[in-house]
C-alpha cells in the first residue's frame, strides 16, 4: 500500500532518534532545558523575531498566539479554509472569544481590499494567513501579496499572525529565507510533525512581550512540559537536516500533479473514489470539498509516486 495521505506520516529516523537519545535536558518550565532554549534561540533567529516558545503541537501554538494578541470580542479574520478556522474545534472563540469572519480567497489568499473591507476588524482583532496554505494545495504566498495583506491588517489596528506550519516548504520551493514571510508578521507558528519528520514539537515566535504572555497560554493549555530536550532534539536535527530535502518531495508531488507548488498533489474526488484507489493500493488524503490530496513526505521514494501516478491513470483520475 502506498500511504500518500499525508506528511504528518512521516516517522523519526535512526539518526533523528540517535540525536534525542544523545539530547542534553532541564526542567523546561524552570526555562533550564539548553536542548529546548537552544531550539528556541535557533527558531527566533530564522523566522525574524526577537523570541520563541517551543509547544507540542503547532494547533496549540496558533491558539496560544491567538489568546496572547487579542481582546474577547474581537473578531479572528482568516480565508475561510484555513486551518484555525476548519481544524482547530473551535479554538478561536472557546479559548479566547472571538467572532470569526471566514473570507474566501484565490489559492487560500486574502487580498488587502477584502482585509480593508472588514467592518469589526480593529484594535485587539487577528487576522491570520496561512503560508504554505493547506487547502489550496499547499499553495505558497508571493511575498509582495504576503506583504500587501499584512499592511492592510496592520492599518486597521489589528494583529497578523502566520500560520507557518509548512513554512519552511513554502521557502523551500521560493527559494527565500523564512523570515522573509515571518518577519512581517506579528506572531508565525512552525509544525515539526509535518514534512520536517519529527515525531511532535511545534514552536511560536514572536515579540519578547508576546512570548511571555504566550508562556501563560502554554500554562493555561496545559503545553507546559518537563526534559522536552528529547523533542527539541529532534526539531534541531531537522533544522540541519530536513530542510532542503524538502525539494524532493515537491518534485515527487510533480510527477503526480505538474501544477503541485510544494508537496501536495491534487486530484479532482468522485464518488467512491477514494476506495476504488485504495483497492488499487493507493491511499490519499482528503484535501477540501470535491478535492483529494496525495502528499509527498520523508520516506515516499521517486517509485512510489510513478506507481501512484500509474494508479491514478488507471482509474482514470487524472487532469
Ligand atoms: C497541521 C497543521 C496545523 C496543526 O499542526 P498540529 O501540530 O497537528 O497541531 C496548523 N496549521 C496548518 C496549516 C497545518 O497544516
Amino acid at each position: 500500500m502506498i500511504d500518500l495521505r499525508s506528511d504528518t506520516l512521516t516517522k523519526p529516523t535512526r539518526e533523528m532518534l540517535a540525536a534525542m537519545t544523545a539530547a542534553e535536558v532541564g526542567d523546561e518550565q524552570y526555562r533550564e532545558d539548553p536542548t529546548v532554549n537552544e531550539l528556541q534561540r535557533r527558531m527566533a533567529e530564522l523566522l525574524g523575531h526577537e523570541a520563541a516558545l517551543f509547544v507540542p503541537t503547532a494547533t496549540m501554538a496558533n491558539q496560544i498566539a491567538l489568546r496572547a494578541q487579542t481582546r474577547p470580542g474581537s473578531t479572528i479574520v482568516a480565508e475561510e479554509r484555513t486551518h484555525v478556522l476548519v481544524y482547530e474545534a473551535g479554538g478561536p472563540a472557546i479559548h479566547s472569544g472571538l467572532m470569526t469572519r471566514s473570507l474566501r480567497g484565490e489559492q487560500g489568499r486574502l487580498t488587502p481590499e477584502q482585509i480593508e473591507s472588514e467592518p469589526d476588524l480593529g484594535p485587539g482583532g487577528i487576522v491570520v494567513l496561512e503560508n504554505t496554505h493547506r487547502s489550496s494545495g499547499g499553495r505558497v504566498w508571493p511575498l509582495d501579496e504576503f506583504r500587501a495583506a499584512v499592511d492592510a491588517a496592520h492599518e486597521r489596528g489589528a494583529t497578523l499572525h502566520l500560520d507557518g506550519a509548512r513554512l519552511f516548504n513554502a521557502s523551500v520551493a521560493a527559494g527565500l529565507p523564512p523570515s522573509e514571510w515571518a518577519r512581517h508578521a506579528d506572531s508565525v507558528t512552525i509544525c515539526f510533525s509535518k514534512g520536517l519528520a519529527c515525531p511532535l514539537g511545534a514552536v511560536l515566535a514572536s515579540s519578547a512581550g508576546v512570548i511571555e504572555r504566550a508562556w501563560k497560554g502554554k500554562f493555561l493549555f496545559g503545553g507546559a512540559m518537563r526534559q522536552a530536550g528529547v523533542i527539541a532534539a529532534a526539531a534541531l536535527y531537522a533544522l540541519d537536516h530536513h530542510i532542503e530535502r524538502l525539494a524532493e518531495d515537491h518534485a515527487r508531488a510533480q510527477r503526480i500533479d505538474p501544477e503541485a507548488e510544494t508537496n501536495f498533489a491534487v486530484i479532482e474526488d468522485a464518488p467512491g473514489l477514494q476506495d476504488r484507489l485504495r483497492e488499487h493500493g493507493l491511499l490519499v488524503g482528503h484535501l477540501r470539498p470535491g478535492r483529494l490530496r496525495a502528499v509527498t513526505y520523508l520516506g515516499v521514494s521517486d517509485a512510489d509516486v510513478d506507481q501512484a501516478a500509474a494508479i491514478l491513470d488507471e482509474v482514470h483520475v487524472r487532469a
